[in-house]
């Protein structure tokens, strides 16, 4: 397939209406949000989804995300809107959160995954805003990467993964946020958190103070499994290498990761590090990567998957990383890092 690549320009609005016209006429198109870029399709119709399915690689299990541009546009596609979530709807959308919620039947079964709910979110980008409202239809998306892989938060990384697999690839900024939206379930009382992401907890709590986050999020999946979002039992985010997780005192970390990297060195091995801005000088003998600085979690998320899928391209054995403490954005950003080691974590 040839992919046709387009840099959105705001001045330029003909391309967009011609992306917005490929989903339209059942073609699936990636473009930017501000979480990480998305592979869009229009969500009601089974054939235009499907093909996101195939061109990822996607289990046909793992459900996909609708994306509005409007709040008024949810109205047709769920059964009901509990309070607490109207309420989350006022105060995050547009922005980086999904509700679940009933489904009706205008959503076909492929873009639920068969399940009776459907994630749906309005997001704060403009592209991806505009897209949705040039498309005049819903776009179900999940993140453009192959499964499995780091999602792409900037264009080359995203033309890394579909080009010749999409119909068309939209550019635009580096996404803001750098991870997926926070997930909740608003179908249960309390509402429970099934993926964190840049609304925090502690954001969600003040709209319910009984929201809590669900607790296989952060542990390896045990045999047999059901998580409440099926996305959750893949493994996920991995780049090329082997990831793992140093978690202790941040000084013990970095004499252990250097011991770790001596032997490797030893055995003529390459070793990749995730570091931050204030221990990168402290390793050697390795490709280090800093996230930025431990003072701006914000930043490190941003971050993430782009120095993830950075060592791809160096050839390296492992990748050790330092930790981050879990609170507020720190939850997502450990989330993720722990899936990417597949949770292989050396505790201190
Ligand atoms: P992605 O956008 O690629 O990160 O994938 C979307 C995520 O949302 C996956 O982890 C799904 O399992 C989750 N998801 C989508 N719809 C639902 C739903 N109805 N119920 C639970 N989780 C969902
Ligand atoms: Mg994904």
């Amino acid at each position: 397939m040839n992919t046709k690549i387009i840099k959105f320009d705001v001045e330029n609005k003909s391309l967009i209406e011609e992306a917005g016209k490929v989903i339209r006429n059942g073609g699936i198109v990636a473009f930017p949000t501000e979480t990480v870029y998305g592979l869009g399709a229009n969500a009601l119709d089974c054939c235009a989804v499907k093909k996101i399915f195939k061109a990822k690689g996607r289990p046909q299990d793992n459900p996909l995300i609708v994306h509005i541009s409007n709040i008024e546009e949810i109205n047709d596609l769920v059964k009901q809107i509990p309070h607490k979530a109207k309420i989350l709807m006022e105060k995050f959308w547009p922005g980086p959160l999904t509700l679940i919620l009933e489904k009706t039947d205008v959503i076909p079964d492929v873009t639920s995954a068969g399940l009776k709910t459907i994630g749906i979110r309005m997001p704060s980008n403009d592209t991806a805003r505009a897209l949705i409202k040039a498309a005049r239809k819903p776009i179900a998306a999940p993140s453009a990467n192959i499964s499995g892989r780091p999602s792409p938060t900037n264009l080359e990384t995203c033309v890394d993964d579909l080009n010749g697999k999409v119909d068309c690839i939209i550019g635009g900024e580096k996404s803001e946020v750098g991870l997926e939206s926070t997930i909740v379930d608003c179908t249960t009382e309390p509402m429970c958190v099934l993926r964190p992401g840049g609304i925090t907890l502690e954001m969600l709590k003040k709209v319910d103070d009984k929201i809590y986050i669900d607790p296989n999020i952060m542990k390896k999946p045990e045999k047999d499994f059901k998580p409440k979002a099926p996305g959750m039992k893949y493994r996920h985010y991995a780049p090329k290498a082997p990831v793992k997780i140093i978690d202790g005192d941040l000084q013990k970390t970095i004499e252990k990761i250097n011991k770790i990297v001596q032997n490797y060195i030893d055995n003529n091995k390459k070793v990749g590090i995730i570091a931050t801005d204030e221990t990168k000088d402290k390793y050697s003998n390795a490709i280090v990567r800093s996230l930025g600085s431990r003072t701006n979690l914000e930043e490190i998320a941003q971050n993430l998957f782009e120095v993830l899928r950075s060592f791809d391209n160096e050839d390296v054995d492992i990748i050790l990383s330092e930790s981050f403490k879990e609170q507020g954005i720190g939850i997502a950003i450990m989330n993720r890092l722990k899936k990417s080691a597949g949770f292989d974590i050396m505790k201190l």
